[in-house]
């Protein structure tokens, strides 16, 4: 039955939910604060990696932090009058960081993202923007052996899904991205897996096509939602209010402040990342770089090479402090010190964390013909299209093709 759909968001998430709905026939609507793919989804490190499926919280995560913290070059800031108040978020994702939950969490990230690269390169097709989606694995690099086998948890969660990989020594490191430092002896080369070129251009595409199928794209912020008896009737808007029937939150990091007048709140926290996007760097980087001791990732796009990471926490209204993206500059010139460092933009993004990891995929609980699709944390671009899919089922009453119990909004 053709619906009346409303989306909240147009980041990768928003824009991949209002095509699937499209795709369905839907009347859909999405509703904006930013232009499409203007916010954390448009300067993100562009992994399509099913390997992801690893949680953030993960066991002896507590005893990394004073290290992380005290490392001027550490992946992990905190902003410290905001501490206080991201402390009960903090604490939930260390109940978290146990190895029952990163299993969990392990199986229900693969069951999203799993196949991503062939489910985005059906969307790009539809879309129009083929080359966007690149097949190449990865390789994730450590500059020792005993920093190797302190990831071996992760390796083993990516073993037990199912993750095809090759381990390599300095020699097959080099084979594989001639121009990476000497320093790095040990590494992993992660099979199918991909990236997208141009994180920004891929959720311009999906709009630019929604908009050509008869989608509507509304630049308004939603200040708030006005529910009845029969479920949400309008949104209240900066440019008046919009009649909605049914309504898709993917707002990002700013769910939160709506699912909370919808009677639902979520702990959801703004977890920052940087990056630094060289225009002409003079490199050939045959496939993306994660360094895991640094968490940087570089990327090779079609603007240039990308090197993003840095969790930061000082929450979502803060100012940018780009002392953090000299930090993943630092990193670089460490990893390709004949790279050509001039000519760089900088950015900084929110990246909406829930504290287990799991992002919230699913039917309000308490409001009808509410649907929810945020919290992605580091995965939004690899969950962005799956989760647009599994909304579109929900939407149409056909049988998701994963059980979403673990994304409920109700699991806090
Ligand atoms: C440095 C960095 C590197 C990353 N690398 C990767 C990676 O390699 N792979 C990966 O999978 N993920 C990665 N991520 C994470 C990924 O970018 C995010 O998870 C993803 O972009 C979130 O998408 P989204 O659509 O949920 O939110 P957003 O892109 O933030 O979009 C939210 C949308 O909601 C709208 N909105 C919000 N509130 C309102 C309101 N009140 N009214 C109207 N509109 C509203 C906004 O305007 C925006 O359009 C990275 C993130 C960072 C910061």
């Amino acid at each position: 039955m053709r619906k009346k759909i409303t989306v909240i968001g147009a980041g990768i998430v928003g824009m991949a939910t209002a095509s699937y709905l499209r795709r369905d026939g839907h009347d859909v609507t999405v509703v904006t604060m930013h232009p499409p793919g203007e916010y954390c989804s448009s300067g993100n490190a562009g992994m399509l990696n099913d390997a992801g499926c690893v949680p953030q919280a993960m066991p002896g995560v507590l005893w990394k932090v004073p290290g992380y913290l005290m490392d001027p070059l550490g992946p992990l800031v905190v902003r410290w009058p905001y501490l206080v108040k991201s402390m009960p978020w903090m604490l939930r994702f260390l109940a978290n960081a146990n190895a029952r939950q990163a299993e969990r969490a392990s199986i229900a990230l693969y069951s999203l993202i799993r196949g991503t690269v062939s489910t985005y390169e059906e969307l790009v097709k539809w879309a129009g923007a083929t080359g966007l989606v690149r097949r190449s694995g990865y390789l994730v690099a450590y500059a020792s052996d005993k920093s190797y086998q302190n990831d071996a948890l992760a390796w083993r969660l990516r073993r037990a899904r199912g993750v095809r990989m090759e381990t390599l020594d300095g020699a097959g490191i080099r084979g594989l991205v001639p121009q990476l430092a000497p320093a790095y002896e040990r590494g992993v080369h992660v099979l199918d897996q991909g990236y997208v070129a141009n994180p920004e251009r891929l959720v311009k595409a999906l709009a630019a096509r929604f908009q050509k199928d008869g989608g509507v794209i509304l630049e308004r912020k939603v200040l708030d939602i006005e529910t009845g008896e029969g479920g949400v009737r309008a949104l209240a808007t900066d440019a008046g209010s919009i009649p909605v029937e049914t309504l898709v939150i993917c707002a990002g990091v700013h769910s939160g402040e709506l699912t909370a007048s919808l009677g639902e709140p979520v702990p959801i926290e703004a977890e920052r990342g940087y990056h630094v996007t060289y225009s002409d760097p003079g490199l050939q980087i045959p496939m993306p770089v994660h360094v895991s001791d640094a968490k940087v990732f570089v990327t090779p796009m079609e603007m240039g090479v990308r090197v993003a990471g840095q969790a930061e926490f000082a929450g979502i209204y803060a100012e940018p402090n780009y002392r953090r993206a000299e930090v993943l500059e630092i990193h670089m010139k460490r990893m390709f010190p004949q790279a050509r460092m001039t000519d760089a933009t900088r950015w900084m993004g929110r990246r909406p964390a829930m504290p287990d990891s799991l992002p919230v995929i699913g039917a309000s609980v308490k409001q009808k013909g509410v649907f929810y699709a945020f919290g992605h944390g580091h995965l939004g671009l690899c969950g962005g299209a799956p989760t647009g899919r599994l909304i579109a089922d929900l939407v149409a009453g056909r049988r998701p093709a994963i059980d979403l119990t673990p994304f409920r909004v109700d699991r806090f």
